[in-house]
């Protein structure tokens, strides 16, 4: 039998990480088989949540909020109690979430993905240039001191570190590099980490 909704629907889910051929098909039928108040919602709360997501102009983080009234900033780049000198540089936007959950009160800054061992170009692919560009500015205003790379134990993480590294080292002599001690397990994802190992490897961080 051919089923184009599923067909279409399962499209869509295939685009989820972490979902296979298999999975997608099933959520399709599942959307199917369910009363129609709850795919009705499901529909509003898909498109009511891209309505209300924006990037922020600093930090890159997609947040939920106006950001008419903050300049295109989110609340944690506009909140000026946060200690304006550090930054701590993430893979994507729910890490912060973990780091919100602990001691730290500085700053962020979303790479938008690691950069891959195979590949040449170094900023090609992430944000990497505009973390350049973000911390020679800050720099050069002597607001930023540190730089704090918190990317995944693993080996797209660990050579993200070093070439973020690379990027920053020549950009100021009074600039420290660190990034997070050892204490999160190996491959694990930083959006999982709990906040008393994720707080311990803050202050081991190197
Ligand atoms: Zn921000």
């Amino acid at each position: 039998m051919h089923n184009d909704s599923v067909d279409r629907l399962a499209k869509l889910f295939l685009k989820f990480p972490g979902i296979g051929e298999r999975q997608a098909r099933r959520f399709a039928y599942f959307i199917l088989t369910q009363q129609e108040g709850y795919v009705d919602s499901l529909a509003r709360a898909l498109v009511a949540a891209r309505t209300h997501a924006n990037t922020c102009a600093r930090c890159l983080r997609i947040f939920e909020g106006s950001v008419e009234s903050s300049g295109g900033l989110c609340n944690i780049c506009s909140d000026e109690h946060r200690d304006q000198s550090s930054i701590v540089v993430v893979e994507k936007s729910q890490d912060i979430e973990s780091f919100n959950r602990t001691d730290y009160n500085g700053l962020f800054f979303v790479l938008n993905g690691l950069i891959p061992i195979v590949q040449k170009d170094i900023i090609a692919g992430t944000n990497a240039q505009k973390l350049i560009d973000r911390v020679r500015k800050d720099t050069s205003e002597n607001v930023l001191q540190e730089v704090i790379l918190a990317f995944p134990v693993t080996p797209n993480g660990e050579h993200t570190d070093s070439a973020i590294r690379e990027l920053l080292s020549p950009i100021s002599l009074d600039l420290t590099i660190t990034s997070l001690g050892r204490g999160l397990s190996t491959g694990a994802e930083l959006e999982y980490a709990d906040p008393a190992s994720l707080e311990a490897s803050l202050k081991k961080r190197e």
